[in-house]
């Protein structure tokens, strides 16, 4: 490491949480990207295969996103509220209508934790209720209210949070008591459960909120259809259901735009909440709710920076640049391809104890050899390998971090995700 680097990594210790997680022994300070590449003060090149936690969703540095920023920028930047905000309005109606929710009303934050906060304030005040149904091994962000709905120990410090969360099974496909059942007897399994603590409960429930594919626990879904088993049972007692599209929304899972179309056939959602990508970097998060649950607040409520302009500048752009070149198909064939290849290298393997996912999307969960444990010192030790050959990917998982985590920007070419699954195979080799 560079001394000017060693001193930057020092200061940031000395001012900045101890909580505040970095990758790496020596971490990065990347400077700038183009396409699936970024670039790290050193000049040393990589391939992006995390998309800076998934924010990155189309391309690093896209000309048409750049351009509407920079216009935005030479105009005005300035708050969101108080005054008509044309560009708000525009990416509010096309989320409306591409989210699948009826008479649907979209409220933009500034990231995916206050979306999640905002979806309970509109929950608990509609339902009356302050009691939340959560995935176990769930992440939905780390504000007070958050943290209290996140089951995935890794990301939830004590929280004195006044809600009161339920957390039921499902978000686990691969581990935990109901793991070796057929993908039907998993679903009725969670279904009976659910049935069971709600008539455990006492008064009502305000809604469930559940990842279609749980993101920092690990890339992992229950089967298809198991949310709108559950959707059921939510409606025969008025509960609401929020899915929390920030990792799966835009097309990433390849088949569908949204995660919880996976699970569509008892309609859809009635609280969406989305971030990361729609930016591609830029900080947009957001929900969308059916117009009566939205509209339950009784008082006036802004965020200040949420829609802003120039946010909505890029979101437009990206949105668009997204759609014309149909990434969702990109995600689904790429992904698709990167996945079969990752299972091959995984036969090879007895480090891997399984690769999953959807589109792009991808975990590639890591055990002791011959075990079912979890292996997150070796998840640390491809990440290091992977870095040393100019590959960035992330780690996730539930109890421990053993998961790797691969969701490159949308635009991925088949080239690419031949190279960058070259150098996991070397690492998982060199590691093992
Ligand atoms: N929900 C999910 C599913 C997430 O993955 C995240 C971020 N990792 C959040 C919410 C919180 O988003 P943000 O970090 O933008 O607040």
């Amino acid at each position: 490491m560079t001394p000017d680097r060693a001193s930057l990594q020092a200061r940031h210790r000395a001012v900045l949480p101890d909580w505040l997680a970095l990758y790496y022994a020596e971490p990065i300070e990347i400077t700038h990207g183009e396409g699936r590449h970024v670039w790290d003060a050193d000049g040393k090149k990589y391939l992006d295969f995390f998309g800076g936690i998934l924010t990155t969703m189309t391309a690093h540095a896209l000309p048409e996103v750049t351009k509407a920023v920079s216009e935005q920028a030479g105009r005005i930047i300035h708050s969101s509220t108080l005054y008509l905000n044309r560009p708000m309005v525009e990416l509010a109606e096309r989320v409306a209508q591409l989210s699948g929710i009826p008479d649907a009303r979209v409220f933009f934050t500034t990231s995916g934790t206050e979306a999640n906060d905002t979806a309970l304030l509109l929950a608990t005040a509609y339902r009356r209720s302050n009691q939340i149904l959560a995935m176990r091994n769930s992440y939905h962000g780390r504000s007070f209210s958050a943290v209290g709905i996140t089951g995935n120990k890794n990301w939830s410090p004590t929280s004195l949070s006044p809600l009161q969360t339920l957390y039921v099974h499902g978000g686990v496909r691969g581990r935990g008591p109901y793991a070796g059942l057929s993908d039907a007897a998993f679903i009725d399994a969670c279904v009976a459960d659910l049935r069971d603590m709600l008539g455990q409960t006492r008064g009502g429930v305000a809604a469930l909120i559940a990842e279609p594919v749980q993101g920092v626990g690990g890339f992992t879904a229950p089967p298809d259809g198991l949310y709108a088993r559950f959707r059921e049972v939510l409606q025969e007692h008025g509960i609401l259901w929020i899915t929390d599209e920030v990792q799966t929304g835009w097309g990433r899972t390849g088949d569908h735009f949204w995660g919880w179309q996976a699970h569509g056939q008892s309609g859809p959602p009635d609280i969406l909440t989305f971030a990361k990508g729609i930016g591609n970097g830029m900080s947009i998060g957001g929900v969308v709710a059916r117009a009566d649950v939205m509209n339950s607040l009784d008082s006036q409520s802004i965020s200040t920076f949420g829609g802003s302009p120039i946010t909505m500048a890029a979101g437009n752009a990206n949105l668009s640049y997204l759609l014309e070149h149909d990434l969702q198909g990109n995600a689904r064939r790429v992904g698709g391809l990167l996945i079969e290849r990752l299972r091959a290298i995984a036969a090879g393997t007895a480090a891997v104890r399984e690769v999953r996912g959807r589109g792009l999307m991808i975990g590639v969960e890591l055990v002791r050899p011959g075990t079912d444990e979890a292996a997150p010192d070796t998840a640390a030790a491809v990440l290091e390998s992977c870095r040393e050959q100019g590959l960035l990917i992330g780690k996730g998982g539930g109890h421990d971090t053993s998961v790797l985590r691969i969701a490159p920007p949308l635009t991925l070419t088949v080239a690419e995700a031949e190279e960058g699954a070259a150098i996991l195979e070397r690492a998982l080799r060199e590691v093992a």
